[in-house]
């Protein structure tokens, strides 16, 4: 028996909220077999199974009655070259920062705007993880996934992961496929990716003018910094709210009253808006009712100045939906995984 399964373990460490909920069984999975033995634990003792990550994009509303399995997972590998792009597999448990920061050291490029991002490898296809005009699906290779309804393991490829805007088919079948590991594919020869935010501008404001896949890494480490609440001293999950997909009629309804409305057009004829502008007409940003409150520098984030219980964030952030659907008719969707 390798698995350390411990009771009543407070999961305050293990999310980024910082809220403070009991599992009634905890354990951390360090192979394959720790991962095949909780589930046969949880089998037998009738439990559930809850697999988490890093625990930066939960948001816990109750102690959680069921066996917390964390991934913890280690190890990176080259699994292929050729034509200067390399496949590179890692276990669910990597930390996904210092993964990135790995890959660049050893000069591949295709993560760099995804520095920075909280959480494990394993959790990155759970929703498409996305930034600054760079999604995972663009780098993805394949995954190795256990079919918790039959212990199969299954090779996912990228059309078969359903990746959609901060989705795919992990998210849309809840509890079934436990990722074990992610292939990337990256390159020697870097694409870089500018045009999106101020990346570009601030490589400028640095004196960059041939940049790298590291400076790119860099700059915008700094600017994620800058506005983004470190969760070490500010719980919170990140982004609140996935950016809603409107029509294009709607997008105009609400330009009339708002001409300052920050949109993107989408290729299919649908208008992204920016949900954290929305948040902030509506004079939410710095709000704050005890310990839950609205970020001051960035509407869509909803943060835990201690105390905050999971039921508190999740009140707050009903209200915020309830008010921009009557201000704006916009129904703003949770990211976070709720339980
Ligand atoms: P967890 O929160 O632990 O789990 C998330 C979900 O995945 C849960 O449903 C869990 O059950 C499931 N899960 C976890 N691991 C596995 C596994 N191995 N197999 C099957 N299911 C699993 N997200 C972005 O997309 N872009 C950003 O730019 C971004 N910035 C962020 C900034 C901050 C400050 C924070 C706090 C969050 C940010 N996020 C961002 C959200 C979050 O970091 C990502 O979604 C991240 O991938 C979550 O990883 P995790 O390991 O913490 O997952
Ligand atoms: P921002 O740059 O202030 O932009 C606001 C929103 O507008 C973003 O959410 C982004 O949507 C959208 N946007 C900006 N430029 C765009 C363009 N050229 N084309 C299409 N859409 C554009 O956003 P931010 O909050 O500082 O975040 C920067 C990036 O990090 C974004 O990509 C954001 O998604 C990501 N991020 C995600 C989380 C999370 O938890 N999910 C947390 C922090 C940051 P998109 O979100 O669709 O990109």
């Amino acid at each position: 028996m390798s698995l350390q399964i411990q009771s009543g373990v407070s999961l305050k460490p293990f999310n980024t909220f910082g809220v403070d909920v009991r599992a009634r069984l905890f354990a951390e999975a360090h192979s394959d077999a720790d991962v095949r033995e909780a589930l046969a634990y949880a089998a037998e003792h009738k439990v559930e199974l809850l697999v988490i990550g890093g625990g930066s994009n939960l948001l816990l509303t109750r102690d959680i009655d069921a066996l917390v399995l964390r991934m913890a997972s280690r190890g990176v590998r080259i699994t292929h070259e050729d034509c200067g792009m390399a496949v590179v597999e890692a276990e669910a448990g990597e930390p996904w920062h210092p993964f990135v920061q790995d890959m660049l050291a050893q000069g591949l490029s295709g993560l760099e705007n995804l520095s920075l991002i909280p959480g494990t490898v394993g959790a990155a296809p759970m929703q498409n993880i996305g930034a600054y005009g760079v999604e995972l699906k663009d780098v993805f290779h394949s995954l190795i996934a256990l079919d918790r309804q039959t212990g199969e393991l299954r090779e996912f490829t990228l059309p078969e992961c359903a990746f959609g805007y901060r989705d795919s088919i992990f998210k849309q079948q809840p509890g079934r496929w436990l990722i074990l590991r992610v292939r990337f594919r990256l390159s020697f020869s870097a694409t870089l990716h500018l045009d999106y935010g101020p990346v570009r501008q601030r490589l400028q404001e640095q004196g960059v003018t041939e940049p790298t896949p590291i400076h790119v890494s860099r700059a915008i480490c700094a600017i994620r910094s800058e506005k983004l609440p470190d969760p070490v001293t500010l719980g919170n999950a990140g982004s609140f709210f996935k950016n809603p997909l409107v029509s294009a009629e709607l997008a105009a309804r609400i330009r009339e009253s708002h001409p300052g409305l920050v949109a993107y057009p989408q290729a299919d004829g649908q208008v992204k808006l920016a949900a954290g502008w929305l948040i902030e007409q509506a004079g939410w940003k710095g709000f704050r009712e005890g310990d839950a409150g609205v970020h001051q520098l960035q509407a869509l984030v909803l943060v835990n100045y201690g105390a905050a219980s999971g039921r508190d964030l999740l009140n707050l952030a009903q209200r915020i939906q309830a008010d921009i659907h009557e201000r704006f008719g916009v129904s703003l969707e949770m990211e976070p995984n709720l339980y």
